[in-house]
């Protein structure tokens, strides 16, 4: 095996926090793959501010690992399958729903051109015409889902900031994101239509958690093809708001596990990122392990840069388990292993439930 390749033993808690996405209900609107799914149950307390963010303290000091001992500890989580928690009230829902496969096969399909939007079939999502019908798309399917979204244009492209807000006094704020553009002549279905599957079905998990601490921002970042200036434009957009951010995870290719070990690469994680990870793939038993690497080179970097703490979160990139289609016009629907793509879902929800779930 790769030296790279650690694998990690159960470790202990450390909360920590964040992620979030998107939602998808069905409706009378417009036909769309993301549509087609079975409604989950959407809580209708949908702000429509994402800052929210009253009190910042710990969220702004960058030190995550102290900065949410309540989200993330174990009092309100629990090893069981259907999550019951002391508190009917605020009970923290599977974080494998039953639409989660189909949600993610869905906006796959879409993105990579398998399925249509707006009766276009997508080649590629590299000229500005096919990012911002992309761009489209996913507002108008938040909307659906009653998840309030909106376009934050930078000049050269436009990036999809959703919002799922804390139900209470929020404590602070969490990223997550995945660039929804491709090179041109790719389909992209892996790179990152997979991102973008995973990041929408956080949004949609995480509006059905009851309790929620934190707000958590679902974004989807144009233009990382092209030097990552989605993200830049955003990290700069949240220093400039002064957004109380705690933590920014950002996905980047989750569809190839060729030797079916079901490891997910994290990729430099910031102070107390990586033992969040690492706790809470302890509920999450279809995810075989964690891969720690340095790896830049996608839109963790930028929010780094800005000095928001960070994490990427991919394939097995480093250690070779990754695409062999990247960059290729064969990065197709049909080379997604979606088995692994529903397992890192899973954790992906649960990370962020655990960390936005009131204690
Ligand atoms: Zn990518």
């Amino acid at each position: 095996m790769d030296p790279l390749l650690h694998r990690l033993a159960q470790g202990v808690a450390i909360a920590l926090g964040t992620l979030a996405v998107l939602a998808c209900t069905q409706s009378s609107g417009p036909v769309s793959p993301w549509m087609m799914t079975t409604a989950s149950t959407l809580s209708s307390d949908v702000g429509s501010d994402s800052a929210g963010g009253s009190d910042s303290s710990d969220a702004a000091s960058g030190t995550p690992s102290e900065s949410s001992q309540g989200p993330g500890a174990t009092s309100g989580m629990q090893d069981t399958e259907n999550d019951a928690t002391t508190d009917g009230d605020c009970e923290v829902p599977d974080p494998s729903p039953a639409w989660q496969l189909e949600h993610l096969e869905d906006v796959v399909a879409a993105l990579s051109g398998e399925s249509p939007i707006d009766g276009v079939m997508l080649s590629d999502r590299a000229t500005a015409d096919r990012r911002a019908l992309v761009a489209t798309w996913l507002i108008e399917q938040y909307g659906v889902l009653g998840i309030a979204a909106e376009s934050h244009d930078y000049g050269s492209g436009t990036n999809v900031v959703a919002t799922v807000p804390a139900t209470m006094p929020s404590q602070g704020v969490l990223v997550l994101g995945a660039h929804y553009d491709s090179v041109a002549g790719a389909p992209g279905a892996n790179d990152n239509a997979t991102g973008v599957a995973v990041v929408t079905a956080a949004a949609r998990y995480l509006d059905t958690v009851p309790c929620r601490t934190h707000d958590v921002l679902l974004v989807a970042f144009d233009q990382e093809e092209v030097g990552l200036l989605g993200s830049a434009a955003f990290a700069a957009k949240l220093v400039a708001d002064r957004t109380p951010v705690i933590s920014v995870h950002t996905i980047d290719q989750l569809g190839w596990d060729a030797d079916g070990d079901r490891f997910i690469e994290i990729e430099r994680p910031d102070a107390g990122l990586f033992e969040f990870y690492d706790d809470v793939l302890m509920e999450v038993p279809a995810v075989g392990g964690l891969t720690v690497t340095d790896t830049g080179f996608t839109d963790h970097v930028s929010f780094r840069a800005a000095g928001f703490p960070a994490v990427g979160l991919t394939e097995e990139y480093v250690s070779g388990d990754t695409t062999p289609h990247y960059h290729l016009p064969s990065d197709t629907y049909d080379t997604v292993e979606f088995g692994f793509t529903t397992a890192a879902s899973s954790m992906v929800n649960r990370a962020f439930a655990t960390a936005i779930a009131s204690p």
